[in-house]
C-alpha cells in the first residue's frame, strides 16, 4: 500500500495548479484541496456582507463562522460555503482581485492556515495555493513550484473566459495576472515564494499531459522512498 503523502504545488495564478492538482487527486486517489478557493470564499463573503478588507476584527468573525467543504459531484468539483454552493461564484474577476487584499490580512490566513492543517495533516493529500509548501506544511514530502510566462498565463486565462462566453480583452488580461502577481508577492505575510526544496516545473511550453505525467513520476518514486 503506497503511503499517504502531502503533496503540495505552489505558483502564480494560471500556472495550471488547480488542472493538475485536480488530476493527481484522481489518479493518486488523494484529496484535492485548493486552498485560493478557501480565500476566494472569504473575500466572497466579505463582499455580500458589505465588510471593509481593511476591518481585521470583523474579518476574523467572519472566518470563525466559516465551514467549507469540497464535494466531488459527477466528476465536478463544488465549493460549499456555510450550506450554500458558491463554486461558480467565487471565479468573477472581481472576486479574484478582492481575494489579493482578503489573503493579506493576518486573521484570515491564521484561520484558513489552520483549517488546511486539520484537513491535510493525515497525509492522503494535494494542497495547490501560494504558500502551501513554505507556510502550510513545510514538512510535505513532495513540493512542486509550477509557473508559466504571465503572457501564457494570461491567454489561457483569456481562452477560459472566452470559453464560457464572457468578453474579455487579451492584453487586460494578462495584466491582471500580473497584478495578482504583484500583490501575492509583494505582500508581508506568506508572500507567494518558490520553497528550498520544492521542483521547479516551467509548463509554459508544456501541455497538462507532459506535466501530469511528470508529477505522477515524481510522487511515485516518493511513495517508494517512504516504504522503504
Ligand atoms: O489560486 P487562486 O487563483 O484561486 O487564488 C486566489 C487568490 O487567493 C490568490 O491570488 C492569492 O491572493 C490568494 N491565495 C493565497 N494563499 C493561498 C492560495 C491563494 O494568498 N494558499
Amino acid at each position: 500500500m503506497p503511503k499517504e503523502l502531502i503533496v503540495a504545488i505552489d505558483g502564480p495564478s494560471g500556472a495550471g495548479k488547480s488542472t493538475l492538482s485536480k488530476a493527481l487527486a484522481k489518479r493518486t486517489g488523494y484529496i484535492n484541496i485548493d486552498t485560493g478557493a478557501m480565500y476566494r470564499s472569504v473575500a466572497l463573503l466579505a463582499s455580500r456582507q458589505q465588510i471593509d478588507v481593511d476591518d481585521e476584527e470583523a474579518l476574523r468573525d467572519l472566518c470563525a463562522e466559516l465551514s467549507i467543504e469540497f464535494v466531488r459531484e459527477a466528476e465536478q468539483e463544488r465549493v460549499i460555503v456555510n450550506g450554500e454552493d458558491v463554486t461558480q461564484a467565487i471565479r468573477t474577476p472581481e472576486v479574484s482581485l478582492l481575494t489579493s487584499k482578503v489573503a493579506a490580512c493576518p486573521a484570515v490566513r491564521q484561520a484558513l492556515v489552520g483549517l488546511q492543517r486539520q484537513m491535510g495533516e493525515a497525509g492522503g493529500v494535494v494542497l495547490e495555493g501560494r504558500d502551501i509548501g513554505t507556510v502550510v506544511f513545510p514538512q510535505a514530502q513532495v513540493k512542486f513550484f509550477l509557473s508559466a510566462t504571465a503572457e501564457e498565463r494570461g491567454r489561457r486565462r483569456y481562452d477560459e473566459l472566452r470559453t464560457k462566453g464572457l468578453e474579455v480583452d487579451l492584453q487586460q488580461t494578462i495584466a491582471e495576472v500580473e497584478a495578482r502577481d504583484a500583490a501575492d508577492s509583494a505582500r508581508e505575510l506568506a508572500p507567494l515564494k518558490r520553497a528550498d526544496d520544492a521542483i521547479d516545473i516551467d509548463s509554459t511550453r508544456m501541455s497538462i499531459d507532459e506535466v501530469l505525467a511528470e508529477m505522477l513520476r515524481i510522487i511515485a518514486a516518493k511513495q517508494r522512498e517512504a516504504v522503504e
